[in-house]
């Protein structure tokens, strides 16, 4: 069975909890071992000065030449950019093996409460590795493939695939891979 690894590419520590977290919400998700993998290496090119954000398409191109093998994960506290967005919350080889996820704009000031960030996170961790199964973005209420513009579109899903995004993951690999 390939399991998901869990990569911390961030700045600051992330603490133990928020890797755990992640790991049993994507395990319960998608019915695959999540495993964490440590290692100190970041993406070296990856950092836009300009913009002061990180470009997922290199994080993502860095990650299938020098990540784990099988599905990965990259999980970062610092701000990712695609050219023609602001700002993205991830982003995922659609079918394949590499994900980008960012906490940075999932926490709002003035958050009452640091668990909602960590749950925005597990919710776009998810969302990202449906994109690696092959899932586009789905219509269905409160599917965890649902668009999100902003944080608070987060909040509106639940953090699991609706039927049909599930049985799409079991197909393309989930549980039985
Ligand atoms: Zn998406
Ligand atoms: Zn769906």
């Amino acid at each position: 069975m390939e399991a998901i690894h869990l990569w911390w590419i961030g700045e600051k520590d992330p603490g133990p909890r928020t890797l755990e977290h992640l790991q049993l919400h994507l395990g319960r998700a998608i019915g695959l071992p999540v495993a964490v993998w440590d290692d100190p290496a970041r993406p070296p090119d990856a950092y836009d000065a300009r913009r002061k954000q990180w470009s997922t398409s290199r994080i993502l191109a860095w990650l299938v030449q020098s990540g784990p093998p099988g599905l990965v994960l990259a999980v970062t506290d610092q701000d990712l950019f695609i050219p023609i967005l602001t700002f993205v919350f991830g982003e995922a080889q659609l079918g394949g093996r590499a994900a980008v996820v960012s906490s940075a704009r999932l926490g709002e000031p003035g958050l009452p409460d640091p668990r909602v960030a960590l749950e925005r996170l597990a919710k776009e961790s998810v969302h990202e590795l449906g994109h690696c199964f092959g899932l586009v973005h789905c219509d269905r209420p409160g599917c965890v493939m649902g668009r999100s513009s902003g944080a608070r579109d987060v909040d509106k899903k639940r953090g699991e695939f609706c039927t049909t995004c599930r049985g799409r993951v079991m197909r393309s690999g989930g549980e039985a891979r």
